[in-house]
């Protein structure tokens, strides 16, 4: 099978700059989180990182031709409770006790399948980010990850985005208008919760995991407005992810601190508080640079 990174973490991280950076460092191809090909791309029929509808679009209308017959509605479904991190722990205790066999078989031969057909096109990125997701496509079988990057920012600067009203120009249904918006403490609590589900997953595949940091990853592009020079300038057929994907704002690399100067300082301290024991579980990783 073709090389396949996997993007490991918590939304709004950072990680769609990051996987435009790999394209164009390790040429590889980006299709964005390949997770959502289901339920965002067949059911909702949301705009690929072309501009088109995901479905007319002439990349994943091949693919989704190639994949034959499947019932999408209940992919979407065994996906969403497989990868959930929130039930992650339940459901590896109903997987060991082979209550989930049928489940993780049809996502399991969903996927491979998709990675089969992408990978025709040669070594590829999915930045689908859910820790899980690693982890039940690797269940009683090998992992076909080669490498897994577990990005993380400033669980803070998570939790500022979180915050945040943003738009998915991405979306078909005006229910799907705007990125889900959550409080502070409720999104520090949701990155955690991704964390130690993070942590359990990269202690399993430890000589595959690496450690980005989205800070000094940023740092290292942010000369005032460095651009970076794309090896692969052709239009990128993501599904989800920033919406600067369909800008072409993905070869800006800019440092996004804002969450320094608005929240409160209790606010901060809080985060550091909350946040610090779960960083050291990260930092265990950090060890090999890529
Ligand atoms: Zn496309």
């Amino acid at each position: 099978m073709s090389k396949i990174i996997y993007v490991m973490g918590y939304g709004r991280s950072g990680s769609t700059f990051y996987e435009s950076l790999l394209q164009a460092r390790e040429d590889l191809h980006g299709f964005g989180e390949i997770k959502y090909l289901a339920e965002r791309g067949v059911l909702n029929n949301e705009l690929c990182g072309c501009g088109q509808p995901a479905t007319i679009c002439p990349f994943w209308a091949n693919v989704i031709t190639e994949l034959g017959e499947w019932d999408y509605a209940e992919i979407s479904r065994v996906t969403d409770k497989l990868e959930s991190s929130k039930s992650f722990f339940n459901n590896l205790r109903l997987a060991r006790c082979g209550k989930l066999d049928e489940e993780i078989d049809l996502y399991q031969r969903f996927n491979y399948r998709l990675f089969e057909i992408l990978g025709r096109q040669g070594g590829f990125v999915d930045s689908s980010k859910m820790p899980a997701r690693a982890f039940f496509l690797a269940y009683g079988r090998a992992q076909p990850y080669s490498k897994i990057i577990w990005f993380v920012r400033d669980p803070r600067g998570v939790a500022w985005s979180c915050m945040k009203d943003i738009d998915r120009p991405e979306a078909q249904h005006a229910k799907d208008a705007k990125m889900p918006r959550w409080g502070y403490v409720p999104s520090l609590i949701k990155w955690l919760i991704n964390t130690y589900v993070s942590h359990y997953v990269a202690l399993q595949f430890a000589d595959r995991v690496v450690v980005k940091r989205y800070e000094n990853l940023m740092s290292e592009f942010d000369l005032g407005n460095a651009t970076m020079s794309s090896k692969r300038v052709e239009v990128l057929h993501s599904i989800s992810g920033n919406p600067g994907r369909f800008t072409g704002g993905l070869h800006v690399f800019r440092l996004d601190d804002a969450w320094q100067k608005h929240l409160s300082v209790w606010q901060k301290k809080l985060g550091f508080l909350l946040c610090t024991p779960a960083l050291r579980r990260v930092s265990q990783f950090e060890r090999t640079k890529y």
